[in-house]
């Protein structure tokens, strides 16, 4: 028997563009049907992946394969074998949801019959098969981001990537889109690649994370076990008085597993912590001190990012920017796409990044 296919294969990928390196040795894999996220602040390199993965670009070294069609040499299976949603609205406004998805099968080539089957299964699967008839100027924008994926999805491609698929979208619709695309991931089995600088889109959608920074994959794994990496809940007490006191009580508790003191008081590290707030309360009584205030604190990808990084994804993309605007005057012929070094309209989005 062979092995099953994976969706993507990386080995060694390293993209330089100039004088900079991109992306630098990247190797993983992403399972067939996976939900994979790539996360990173803006300049991590995930851009400049999708593209090489896409047959945009073309990588300075390694191998990268798609649906197991290698992206150089096989070009032609690889754009069969994937969709891609960029984050640049590509519908036309004016046309129905239905007209948008039968001038994409045209572009694509795609026969008469087949489109004519194809678009209502299309339609059915983003769920807007009772508005397909109505112009897309009348959709939210949700709908809107749902007909775009319709268009990556319309040649039945193995694995489709999302670029950034919540950006501009309000808190109700981003998780209405995140629900969206959890389901469409169970239920039609495509591999989803999705690449975003959101922390809480990557610990709700994704399978498992590869968490990019300056061109590297600096961890991969479940979102669960990224923050399981943490050690623990983090419950902060303030404190006056009795803290020598509280530190003895404090190693004689088997559920503590580690403790700092702080500027105003301590930190104590567990698994649990919201079922630890009175355990903890009680010690701090015990022992004299007067609490001043209690801060439970649970793991989050900032915090695995901050710990991996020593940089909050915020810092990283201000500094970076900084950088960029010194050196950003490469540019690739290979891709019309521009350089993510502007990023101007990113940049009003960062704070939301840190959730
Ligand atoms: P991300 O998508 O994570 O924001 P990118 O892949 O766009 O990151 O960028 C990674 C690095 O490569 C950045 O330092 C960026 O300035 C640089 N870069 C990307 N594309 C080009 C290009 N066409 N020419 C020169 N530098 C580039």
């Amino acid at each position: 028997m062979s092995q099953p296919t994976n969706a993507i294969a990386v080995e060694g990928l390293t993209k330089r563009f100039g004088e900079t390196t991109a992306i630098e040795d990247l190797s993983f894999t992403v399972e067939g049907g996976e939900l994979f996220g790539l996360l990173g602040p803006n300049g991590a390199g995930k851009s400049t992946l999708i593209n090489i993965l896409c047959t945009l670009l073309g990588p300075t070294e390694g191998t990268a394969r798609v649906n197991g069609h290698d992206v150089t040499s096989e070009t032609g299976a690889v754009r069969d074998s994937l969709g891609i949603v960029f984050q640049e609205p590509a519908i036309d406004e004016e046309l129905t949801g239905a007209e948008n998805l039968a001038f994409h099968a045209r572009m694509y080539g795609t026969r008469k019959a087949e489109r004519e089957q194809r678009i209502p299964e299309v339609l059915d699967l983003v769920e807007l098969a009772e508005v397909a008839d109505d112009p897309v100027e009348s959709y939210s924008g949700g709908m809107q981001r749902r007909l775009e994926i319709g268009r990556g999805l319309m040649h039945e491609p193995e694995v489709l990537f999302l670029d950034e698929p919540t950006t501009g979208l309000d808190a109700r619709t981003r998780r209405d889109t995140w629900e969206y695309i959890e389901r469409l991931n169970e239920e039609s089995g495509v591999s989803i690649v999705i690449t975003t600088h959101y922390m809480d889109e990557a610990d709700f959608l994704c399978e498992r994370v590869a968490v990019m920074d300056q061109g590297e994959v600096v961890a991969i794994d479940s979102p669960a076990e990224l923050k399981a990496s943490l050690g623990g809940d983090v419950l902060a007490l303030g404190l006056t008085d009795g803290r020598e006191e509280l530190f003895e009580r404090l190693e004689a508790q088997p559920w503590v597993r580690e403790y700092t003191a702080t500027e105003d008081g301590v930190a104590v590290t567990m698994a649990q912590g919201e079922q630890r707030v009175a355990d903890l309360v009680r010690l701090a009584d015990d022992a004299g001190a007067t609490i001043e205030s209690v801060d439970l604190q649970k793991p989050s990808l900032a915090k695995v990012f901050l710990s991996l990084t020593g940089s909050t994804i915020t810092e990283r993309e201000a500094g970076d920017r900084e950088e960029d605007h010194a050196e950003a005057t490469d540019s690739d012929p290979a891709t019309d796409r521009p350089t993510e070094a502007a990023g101007a309209t990113e940049a009003t989005e960062a704070p939301e990044a840190v959730e």
